[in-house]
């Protein structure tokens, strides 16, 4: 392991916008070492006056549909423009299976490059939620370090695309033009989260579907009731190949930050997503203190093996467990 830099150094490098020392500060908050715990929440302390400036949008897909070769375009057309960019990953994929699907490193290979980007691939850990707190402290750390644009990635896959909409301002959902019903109908829930729908690849003899598709999801969007923030989720479609739609993408996503500043939900969002995170984080740290007490780590597995069998209730074991971390 390499040695930890005193807080200042941290906090100094980070603000000075030295790209090694914010990713000597990710791998800090990314640790499970108590002591690594206490000097990352005295980094994160110290940065929180810098945070809070940077547009924070989600992105999420199927694996396939397109997210590394758009956020490499989309970066291209925002590093273009001056603007800066950091793009932090959220792969449930990668604790699962020991695999990534996002975490490969020669995804977005000229964006890597760049000097006006940061990316950052997924954090590790034994649990979604877990993944999402080092996510919302990485996110801290890249805003401190003055990255305007944060991307925050995920896989469409399971629940990461919730945690992910509820750590950003803005969430594009990207789709494929005719990629059959059960997919849709998997897609449904998330398409309700979405604040705008992105048609990918369509180029070349994809064209027409595309087409189609953004019609058949205007129509199934007009089914949501309306949503808090008043905003109408626009369906678009875009080629990454023919870098064509990436400016309308980013047209919407500023439409959408105007819109809900001017309306006031921008700040409210973010108000709840705060209380959200205080909560959510109480719950994880309840639950992981719980498992790693010592009687209920003993007791664990025989209680689950008991309740599966049908020889204690449900509700009784849980009691039990309970009166044992609380006595
Ligand atoms: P991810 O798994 O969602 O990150 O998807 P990738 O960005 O890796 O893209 C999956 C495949 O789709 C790759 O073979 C890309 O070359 C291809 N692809 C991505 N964007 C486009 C596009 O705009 N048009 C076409 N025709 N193909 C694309």
């Amino acid at each position: 392991m390499r040695p930890r830099l005193s807080v200042p150094t941290y906090v100094e490098g980070i603000l000075a916008k030295d790209r090694v020392v914010l990713s000597r500060a990710i791998t800090l908050i990314e640790s499970r070492l108590a002591s690594d715990r206490t000097l990352a929440q005295e980094v994160l302390e110290q940065v929180l006056p810098h945070t809070g400036h940077s547009l924070r949008v989600g992105i999420t897909g199927v694996p396939g549909v397109g997210k590394s070769t758009f956020i490499e375009s989309l970066g291209q057309y925002l590093t273009s423009q001056g603007t800066t960019l950091a793009v932090l990953t959220v792969d449930p994929s990668s604790q699962r299976s020991g695999g990534s699907i996002l975490g490969d490193k020669t995804r977005m290979e000229t964006l890597s490059h760049n000097p006006l980007a940061y990316i950052r691939p997924s954090a590790a850990g034994s649990s979604l939620g877990g993944v999402a707190h080092r996510t919302r402290e990485a996110m801290l750390l890249c805003e401190a370090a003055g990255f305007e644009v944060l991307l925050i990635e995920t896989v469409g896959v399971g629940q990461s695309e919730t945690l992910v909409r509820g750590m950003t301002d803005f969430f594009l959902l990207l789709m494929l033009a005719g990629a059959g019903d059960e997919l849709q109908g998997i897609k449904k829930g998330i398409m309700e989260m979405a604040d705008a729908v992105v048609i990918t690849k369509a180029d070349g003899l994809n064209r027409q579907s595309a087409n189609r598709a953004v019609m058949e999801y205007q129509n199934a969007l007009h089914l949501f009731p309306a949503s808090e923030s008043n905003w109408i989720t626009p369906v678009i479609t875009c080629s990454a190949l023919e870098n064509s739609g990436i400016d309308e993408v980013w047209k919407q996503v500023k439409h959408y930050q105007k819109a809900t500043e001017a309306n006031g939900f921008f700040a409210l969002n973010r108000q709840y997503q705060n209380l959200d995170w205080m909560q959510s984080y109480i719950r994880q740290e309840l639950e992981e203190r719980f498992r790693n007490h010592p009687d209920i780590h003993q007791q664990w597995n025989i209680t689950q093996k008991a309740v599966q069998a049908g020889q204690e209730l449900p509700l009784r074991a849980a009691r039990r467990l309970l009166s044992l971390f609380f006595k």
